[in-house]
This record gives structure tokens, C-alpha cells and sequence, in this order.
């Protein structure tokens, strides 16, 4: 960072460690597709970073193709900057600019940005799913935005506020100053957030997401009774099991039982990785003290079961180490729908919960109970309320209009044993042409 400090001029940045949900993995695709993302069109010019995910990708590149044709579509964010340069050469305003894109875009966009003069602002989607937080230097002469607040904390900032849905925020030498773009009375932050994606030590309005996690977990314990009696000890899947596992252990006084340690060498977020990747890397990342378990009925603490694969390898290992049962206990509930807001779960095959039951999926990962927080647990624990949240991937109820169709018509066809060749939103033919 010091000898970045030293090559570059000025007093504005913006950065992404990027998550990919559109485009292409391949490593030259990955560094193309490396924000910020920069345009210029007619002496206007644009650096631009985004957390989210752009449902009407074809739209947009059919109406912003034109212009920028000599320029390479890698993902996306090259979409939503150019949708907002061209917005901006028209307008010649940077709210009605942003208006035009919040009014034109379906998906989930959290935007940092400067323009050619120096402008620096910052917005979020009318629906506000993803989080973007402002804050201040203690001594008042920095000012920041960032998805999370620990990222401000860990640098001594102080935070300010959390962006509304819909709001344009633009930072100067004096300051923040706020602009409500757009007013949508539903709100859609992503409830996945608060079970995985989030940092723990990060805060959502005044609560850290950790003691959120704390509470799903005594929130499942009192879901269900019959399965604690059946329990000797908790153990967690590190580290997004801990928070819960803590709550397990207040509400039920079972001992959580560190026997499950996480390698730290092992970095890799099984999560987010190709197949291929993902077993060796969960067989790698957690060790089980086998003597500590041999013999016991564990409660185990998850945060969610995507594809179940991830799930089946731990408890493989579990059972190998001589536990004689093993109860899930995951937060999220069951996943049952394509997520197109920004998290790369993007088709209903690879989605174990989409097409099977509780039941049949603790069968298929071979535990002796799968037992899911409920949809009304989660949504009271996050303090908030079911129209302020985005439960898509959970309730099949998109927040926005064309993801909803594109789920409907894709769920249909899965049902009848039509094979997804690729994230949905990126390959389904009909519906994002047809807006
Ligand atoms: S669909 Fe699920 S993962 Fe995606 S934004 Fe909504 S709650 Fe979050």
C-alpha cells in the first residue's frame, strides 16, 4: 500500500475484492473483470465500483453496445458504468443519472464512483440488498464509504450512517451530503447477509452480525426440543458455525465442544469455489479431535446448506472420528431458489434443498437430522421485518420483477427435467430480451 501511496497522484480511490456472480472464472476473465471498472465516453469519464449482481444484463448490453462497441463486455459492473456514463453524457447531472439507472436497472447494485472532474459518490438499488456504509477519519479530514463497517473500524474510522435504499451520497472536502434518488417502500436487504456472507464483527444498524448469529442459534434450539434431548455435546463447522454454536450452548447448556479447528493455512471459502475444488478444500480446511466426539450424539452449527456436498464431507469425517450422532443445525433456512442478487448460487440443479426435502437431504449427507432455522426465527432475530428483507432464495418471492419471472419460467422447466446450462440469469433466453 505505501508504495501505491507513492505512485498515485491525488486524494480519491476506489477498490473491489470481487466476487464473482457474472462473467467468466477463467483467471484472464477474473483480471479483466478487476474493479474498478473505468469508461469514457465523449470527454466524460467514469471509474466505477460495484457490489451486487445486474439481472437484465441483455438489456443493457443491447442498449449500451452502440457506444461502447471497441470496448470488451467482461461482466456486469462494465454494464451499470456504462448505463450511468451514458446517463450522464445525457443528462448532464449526476442524481438524475443515478435515477435513470435505479428506475432502468433490475438487480442489486451497491456503487462507488468518481467522475472525470473528481466527483466521488456512492449509492445503493432501490431495494438497498446490499449493505454500504459511510464513515469519517477521527480527525475529520477523510471521509469513506465501504460495503462493511469493519473495514471503516479496523482503520479507526468512525461511522456515519448506513445508505438508504435508493440514496445517492456524494463525499467532498466537506463533507457527505444526502440525496434520496428514488423512495421504494419495499425494502429487500439480503437475509443472507446476516447467516453467511457478512463479517461477524461487522454492524448492521447497532448490532454486530455475530450476536445476530448467537441468536439463531438458541432461536433453533427452542425449534426444536425433542432433537436437544436426543444431544450430548455442540460442536460448530468453523467459523461461520461459531457464532451459532455459542447460541446452542447458552439455550441449551450443552458444552460446545472445540473439537472441530479450522487449518488456517487452508484460506480458499469452500463456498465460492469450482466442484472440483470444493471437496479436497473442506477435507483440508477442518480437523476433527476425534477422541473428543468418539461416542457422542453432537448438535453440529452450520450457517447454510447450498449444494450439501461441502455439508457431506464434514459429516463424513465426523462420523470416521466415531460420533454416534450428528443433529445439523442450520441457520439459513432451506435454500429452495437461484439467488440473482450477488450470491453465486445461480441455478436451481445445483441447489440440493430446490428439489428435496429436509428429510431427504439429511439422507443424502448422511445426518441423522437436518433441522433448519425457521424463515419467521431468522427474519425476528435480524430485528427486522419479512417486507425489509430479501428472502428470494428461501421464499421462491423475488423483490424484483424480472428475476421473478426468470425464477418462475426456470423452476418450471427444472421441474420437468430441463438441465441449466450456466447461471440462469445469463442464459436464460427469453426473458431478459422480452422486458
Ligand atoms: S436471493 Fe437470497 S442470497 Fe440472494 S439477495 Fe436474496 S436473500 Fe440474499
Amino acid at each position: 500500500m505505501q508504495e501505491w501511496f507513492g505512485r498515485l497522484p491525488g486524494s480519491v480511490g476506489i477498490g473491489n475484492v470481487r466476487y464473482t456472480t457474472s462473467g467468466k472464472c477463467d483467471v484472464t476473465s477474473l483480471l479483466e473483470g478487476t474493479q474498478p471498472v473505468t469508461a469514457s465516453l465523449n470527454g466524460l469519464k467514469l471509474a466505477f465500483s460495484f457490489n451486487g449482481n445486474i439481472v437484465n444484463t441483455l438489456q443493457l448490453r443491447k442498449e449500451t453496445d452502440q457506444q461502447f462497441a471497441d470496448l470488451p463486455y467482461t461482466c456486469d459492473s462494465d454494464l451499470v458504468c456504462r448505463k450511468l456514463l451514458l446517463e450522464l453524457e445525457r443528462r448532464k447531472n449526476l442524481a438524475v443519472a443515478v435515477s435513470e439507472c435505479m428506475r432502468n436497472i433490475d438487480g442489486a447494485f451497491s456503487v462507488t464512483g468518481i467522475t472525470g472532474d473528481g466527483d466521488f459518490f456512492a449509492f445503493k438499488d432501490p431495494h438497498g440488498m446490499k449493505p454500504l456504509c459511510a464513515g469519517h477519519s477521527p480527525d475529520e479530514g477523510t471521509y469513506a464509504f465501504s460495503s462493511e463497517t469493519v473495514s471503516l473500524e479496523m482503520n479507526s474510522f468512525v461511522r456515519d450512517f448506513e445508505l438508504e435504499p435508493g440514496e445517492l451520497v456524494t463525499a467532498s472536502r466537506n463533507g457527505f451530503k444526502r440525496n434520496q434518488v428514488i423512495k421504494n417502500p419495499r425494502k429487500a436487504f439480503c437475509a443472507f447477509e446476516y447467516a453467511y456472507f457478512a463479517r461477524p464483527d461487522s454492524r448492521f444498524d447497532s448490532r454486530y452480525v455475530y450476536e445476530i448469529r448467537e441468536e439463531f442459534g438458541r432461536n433453533i434450539v427452542r425449534e426444536y426440543p425433542e432433537i436437544v434431548k436426543d444431544a450430548d455435546i455442540v460442536l460448530s463447522v468453523p467459523e461461520t458455525g461459531d457464532d451459532p454454536a455459542m447460541g446452542v450452548h447458552e439455550e441449551s447448556g450443552f458444552r460446545w465442544e472445540r473439537a472441530s479447528r479450522r487449518n488456517r493455512y487452508v484460506t480458499e471459502r469452500a463456498f465460492i469455489l469450482l466442484n472440483k475444488e470444493r471437496y479436497s478444500t473442506i477435507d483440508r480446511k477442518i480437523n476433527i479431535l476425534g477422541p473428543k466426539i468418539d461416542g457422542k450424539r453432537l448438535i453440529v452449527t452450520e450457517d447454510s446448506i447450498v449444494r450439501g456436498d461441502t455439508t457431506k464431507v464434514t459429516i463424513e469425517k465426523l462420523r470416521r472420528s466415531g460420533a454416534k450422532k450428528v443433529y445439523m443445525f442450520v441457520t439459513f433456512p432451506r435454500i429452495i431458489g437461484p439467488c440473482f442478487y450477488g450470491i453465486d448460487m445461480a441455478t436451481y440443479g445445483q441447489l440440493i434443498g430446490s428439489n428435496h426435502s429436509p428429510e431427504e437431504i439429511a439422507k443424502i449427507i448422511d445426518a441423522d437430522a437436518v433441522c433448519y432455522q425457521s424463515i419467521e426465527g431468522l427474519v425476528r432475530a435480524t430485528g427486522q421485518t419479512r417486507d425489509q428483507l430479501c428472502l428470494a432464495c428461501i421464499t421462491g418471492k423475488y423483490p424484483t420483477p424480472l428475476a421473478q419471472k426468470i425464477a418462475d419460467e426456470m423452476k418450471e422447466k427444472f421441474l420437468k427435467g430441463y438441465q441449466e446450462k450456466g447461471r440462469i440469469y445469463e442464459t436464460c433466453e427469453t426473458s431478459p430480451q422480452s422486458q
